[in-house]
C-alpha cells in the first residue's frame, strides 16, 4: 500500500517542494489598509502579512510621495479611504521591478514624510506606517491675564487613539472613545472654573506616542496632567476606579504593575516612529529625571487622593489608595501627573456606565471637583487663584464622609448660605450629588 502510495504521489510532492523553493521566501500580501487624520499629520497603515522591505522618496511637480514595499502583492483597496481633510488627492498602486508594490500618493500640497515598520503585536500584523507631515502645530501658549495673574493648565491626555483602540468591551465598545467623551467633558467642566484653563493632549481619533503625550503636557506648561483611561483585566468580575501615580521603585499592587504593562506597550501598538528624541540623552534624562521626579511624585499623590476621594462618591474603588506603578505617560520630571481609570470596560455592569454619556459627565465633575479643591487649597504662586483664594472653587460633589457643616467650613461660607443656594431644606446629603457653593 505505502509504495504504491509513494509512486504515484511521489513525483507531485517533489515538483511541489520545487515550486516552494523557487517562491522567494520573504514574499508578503497588503492586506488591510487604514487612514487616521491627526492636527498635524495623517497617517496611513499597511497590515502586511509578514515583514517587508520598504523604501519612500518624494517627487514634486506635482508632489508625490512613492513608497515601494519590496516583494509584496497588494491584496487590499485604497478606494474606500477617507481622504477628505488630509493632504492626499489620490493613491495609485502598479508593480515596480516585477516582484514589488509601488504606491502613489498625489499629494494637493507639500508634505514631510516619514515611514517606519511595526512589528506583529498580540493580534494585530506586521505594518507599514506613513505619516505625512503638513502642519507645524502651533505651540499652545499658556493663556496669560490680564494683570498678570495666570490660570491654572490643566492638560487632559486621552488615552490611546487610532491604530491603538486600547481595551475593548461588550458590544464592541472601545476605550480610546470612551475615554475622548470623558476626556472632552472634563474640558468642558474644569473652563466653567474661575482661574483654571483646560488643554486636550489629543482631541479626535488618533495615536500620540506616549513620551509625545508627556512632551505636549510640558509644552503647555500644564500645572497638572492627567491621563485618562478605562482598562481591562483578564478577570470579568475585576471592577472599579482607580487613581495612579508614577513610582520608578515598583507598583503597589499586582493590578497596578499589570495595567503599567499594558499601558507601556501602547507604543507597539499604536506606534511611536514618528517621534524623534536623540537617544543619546537618554542617559543623562533619566538620571535628571528620577531627581526631579520625587518633588512632583508627591504633588501627584495629593492631587491623586483629591481626585479619589470624589470618584469614590460615584463609583465603586478599586482601592482606597492612590496607586503606584511605573507608567511611561506619567514619568515627567516637572509636571505632577496622575492617571485615572474611569472603570474595568471588561465588567459588563462598568461597561454599560462607561457607554452612557450621562456617567461619562458625573465621573467628568467628580474629577473636576477633585483638582479644583486640591488647587484651591493649595494655589501655585502666580495664578489668578493664589490672588484671589477661596473663589475657585465653585461646585462640590459629594464624597463619602461629607457633612454640610464641614464642607461649609471648608469654603468659609455659612451652612444657611449652602443650604438656600441649593434648595436643601433638610441636613440630608447624597453622596454624589453636587452643591454649588456661594460666592464670598
Ligand atoms: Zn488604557
Amino acid at each position: 500500500m505505502k509504495s504504491v502510495w509513494r509512486r504515484v504521489f511521489g513525483p507531485f510532492y517533489i515538483s511541489v517542494a520545487m515550486l516552494l523553493l523557487s517562491l522567494p521566501a520573504q514574499s508578503a500580501e497588503v492586506e488591510g489598509v487604514r487612514l487616521w487624520r491627526a492636527p498635524d499629520h495623517t497617517r496611513l497603515v499597511f497590515d502586511l502579512s509578514g515583514p517587508a522591505e520598504h523604501k519612500l522618496f518624494t517627487l514634486s511637480g506635482p508632489h508625490r510621495v512613492v513608497i515601494d514595499v519590496a516583494d509584496t502583492r497588494l491584496a487590499a483597496q485604497f478606494d474606500d479611504l477617507e481622504l477628505d481633510n488630509t493632504p492626499i488627492a489620490r493613491v495609485r498602486h502598479g508593480r515596480h521591478n516585477k516582484k514589488d508594490l509601488r504606491v502613489v500618493l498625489d499629494l494637493k500640497q507639500q508634505v514631510k514624510p516619514r515611514s517606519f515598520a511595526l512589528r506583529r503585536h498580540e493580534d494585530l500584523p506586521d505594518r507599514l506606517v506613513i505619516d505625512l507631515h503638513d502642519r507645524v502645530q502651533s505651540e499652545e501658549k499658556t493663556l496669560q491675564q490680564v494683570g498678570g495673574e495666570r490660570d491654572i493648565v490643566i492638560a487632559i491626555d486621552a488615552g490611546h487613539g487610532g491604530e491603538d483602540p486600547g481595551a475593548s468591551g461588550p458590544g464592541g465598545l472601545r476605550e480610546k472613545d470612551v475615554v475622548l467623551a470623558i476626556s472632552k467633558k472634563l474640558k468642558a467642566a474644569l473652563e466653567k472654573q474661575p482661574g483654571f484653563a483646560a488643554r486636550l493632549v489629543r482631541s479626535g481619533d488618533y495615536y500620540i506616542p506616549l513620551r509625545g503625550r508627556v512632551k505636549k503636557g510640558r509644552e503647555m506648561r500644564a500645572d497638572l496632567f492627567v491621563s485618562i483611561h478605562a482598562d481591562a483585566f483578564h478577570r470579568k468580575d475585576a471592577r472599579g476606579a482607580g487613581v495612579y501615580a508614577v513610582s520608578s521603585r515598583g507598583a503597589t499592587s499586582e493590578t497596578a504593575r499589570f495595567l503599567a504593562q499594558r499601558e507601556n506597550e501602547s507604543d507597539l501598538i499604536g506606534g511611536a516612529g514618528s517621534l524623534n528624541i536623540g537617544d543619546k540623552d537618554d542617559t543623562l534624562a533619566g538620571v535628571l529625571l528620577d531627581l526631579s521626579m520625587t518633588a512632583t511624585m508627591n504633588a501627584s499623590l495629593d492631587i491623586g487622593a483629591s481626585v479619589l476621594s470624589r470618584i469614590g462618591g460615584i463609583t465603586h474603588l478599586h482601592k482606597k489608595q492612590v496607586e503606584q506603578a511605573n507608567f511611561s505617560v506619567l514619568r515627567s520630571p516637572d509636571v505632577p501627573s496622575i492617571l485615572v481609570e474611569t472603570g474595568f470596560i471588561t465588567n459588563p455592569r462598568e461597561a454599560r456606565h462607561l457607554r452612557d454619556p450621562s456617567f461619562q459627565r458625573k465621573m467628568a465633575r467628580a474629577l473636576s471637583d477633585g483638582i479644583v479643591a486640591h488647587f484651591s487649597s493649595r494655589p501655585p504662586a502666580g495664578t489668578w487663584l493664589a490672588a484671589n483664594p477661596g473663589k475657585g472653587e465653585r461646585r462640590h460633589t459629594i464624597g463619602r464622609g461629607d457633612t454640610l457643616s464641614g464642607i461649609a467650613a471648608r469654603y468659609n461660607v455659612s451652612v444657611s448660605a449652602l443650604k438656600r443656594l441649593n434648595g436643601i431644606d433638610s441636613s440630608v446629603i447624597r453622596v454624589g450629588q453636587t452643591l454649588t457653593i456661594p460666592s464670598g
